[in-house]
């Protein structure tokens, strides 16, 4: 019973200043969000003591009455919220439930194809050391390089030469929305499943503000931590068809024990998708995201070298192309971090420099609309955001933070904790 103040000073001051930082700067990562306190509660309870393999009514451990409940929960609500035959809820996290999904469909040695990873794909997509390219033979479509977007007769062409048995849609870098039926229509057309991973969007998609890849595809995977703004975790829908094999390709094909203290938050969080408050809170990411595209666009940041990718966005992200700008990647970053505002550095499709350094940064909204940030918030984060890449190394770096601070100030974050 002693308070980690006293038992773990060292750690308990990384959580302090962990919840600092947090508090007093404007996050902007694409993929992170802040959870509610209901969350943190849920996640840091008594039921992180309690072993579950199985499902619920079906355990290999006595005492599952309480955490079965919490698991029918989410799996319920995950299914109602989407629309799915059925969920499983148990992937600790994205990667996890990538992997079950492609253990669930298809043989090691078996074809995937997927959006290349430089091109805004994700690591489990098929990159090269991952599970995924060394398990399966990767095919991969790229964005045009006029466009920047997924265009589907190229999707269709590498499809036609791979013949894969498996094609992903889905994203970790990309600003527009895609075609699922489209993609239903390829796959069809040479004989692979559809597996969808909605990832980033998949808050959206609970908001109704973006297609649902449910109707389209035979599987659909997400994180629940991104738009949807939960806890840290995976999750899977799929056609009741595939729901025997998806539950055993993740316990006990991937996973043993279920962490049943971050399932009961997923419950939560999948309740809180379904409010009226969280639709709003998708409206005004999105209208951020836009807010920021448009000022990003303007003649001054044009001049200094700097442009959106594909002209604008249709989801919580724009991608910033600075193949033209004095800055590179990381010196953007850097730039915006020492002016309190967190974005990574992205690599731009067709890219000239190394993924460590990259020519883009990817900016996300999801956070600071938790935070509640509404269309006059927005418009001043991006016009510090303007100031800064317009500027580089000649900007009043003080001046740009006074105005994050007074942003901060003004909306405080998990206030009494
Ligand atoms: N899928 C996509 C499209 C992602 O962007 C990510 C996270 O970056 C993942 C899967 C993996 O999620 P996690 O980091 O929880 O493993």
């Amino acid at each position: 019973s002693t308070p980690l103040a006293e038992l773990d000073p060292e750690i308990a001051a990384v959580l302090d200043g962990e919840l600092a930082r947090q508090r007093d700067t404007l996050e902007m990562i694409a993929s992170e969000n802040f959870v509610p306190r209901a969350v943190l509660e849920a996640q840091g309870s008594v039921l992180t003591n309690k072993y579950a393999e199985g499902y619920p009514g079906r355990r290999y451990y006595g005492g599952c009455e309480q955490v079965d409940i919490a698991e029918n929960l989410a799996i319920a609500r995950a299914k109602d919220l989407f629309g799915a035959e059925h969920a499983n809820v148990q992937p600790h996290s994205g990667a996890q439930a990538n992997a079950a999904v492609l253990h669930a469909l298809i043989n090691a040695g078996d074809k995937i194809l997927g959006l290349e990873l430089a091109h805004g794909g994700h690591l489990t997509h098929g990159m090269k050391i991952n599970f995924s390219g060394k398990l399966y033979d990767v095919g991969s479509y790229g964005v045009d390089p006029q466009s920047y977007r997924i265009e589907m007769d190229e999707v269709r062409k590498k499809a036609l030469e791979h013949r894969p048995d498996v094609i992903i849609a889905g994203w970790s870098a990309y600003p527009r929305q895609l075609d699922f039926a489209a993609f239903r229509e390829v796959a069809d057309e040479v004989g692979a499943k559809l597996w969808v991973d909605m990832a980033h969007f998949a808050g959206l998609v609970a908001a109704g503000l973006h297609p649902s890849p449910v109707p389209h595809a035979d599987v659909v995977s997400s994180t629940v931590h991104k738009t949807i703004g939960g806890p840290r975790s995976g999750f899977i829908l799929s056609k009741g068809e595939y729901a025997k094999k998806i539950d055993s390709a993740v316990f006990p094909g991937q996973q043993g024990g279920p962490l049943m203290h971050v399932i009961a938050a997923k419950a939560v969080s999948f309740k809180v998708a379904a409010t009226e408050s969280f639709k709003a809170r998708q409206e005004r990411t999105l209208r951020g995201a836009s807010i920021i595209a448009e000022r990003l666009s303007q003649p001054d940041v044009a001049a200094a070298g700097v442009s959106v990718l594909t002209g604008g966005t249709d989801v919580h992200l724009v991608l910033v192309d600075l193949r033209n700008s004095d800055l590179d990647g990381q010196q953007a970053e850097d730039l915006l971090h020492d002016a309190g505002i967190t974005v990574n550095r992205n690599a731009v499709p067709f890219d000239p420099r190394p993924p460590r350094v990259t020519s883009g940064l990817r900016i996300g909204t999801p956070a600071l609309a938790t935070r509640g940030f509404d269309d006059a918030e927005f418009t001043e984060v991006a016009d510090i955001i303007a100031t800064a890449l317009k500027n580089g190394a000649a900007t009043d770096v003080d001046a740009l933070s006074a105005r994050v601070a007074k942003l901060t100030a003004a909306f405080p974050l998990y206030p009494g904790l």
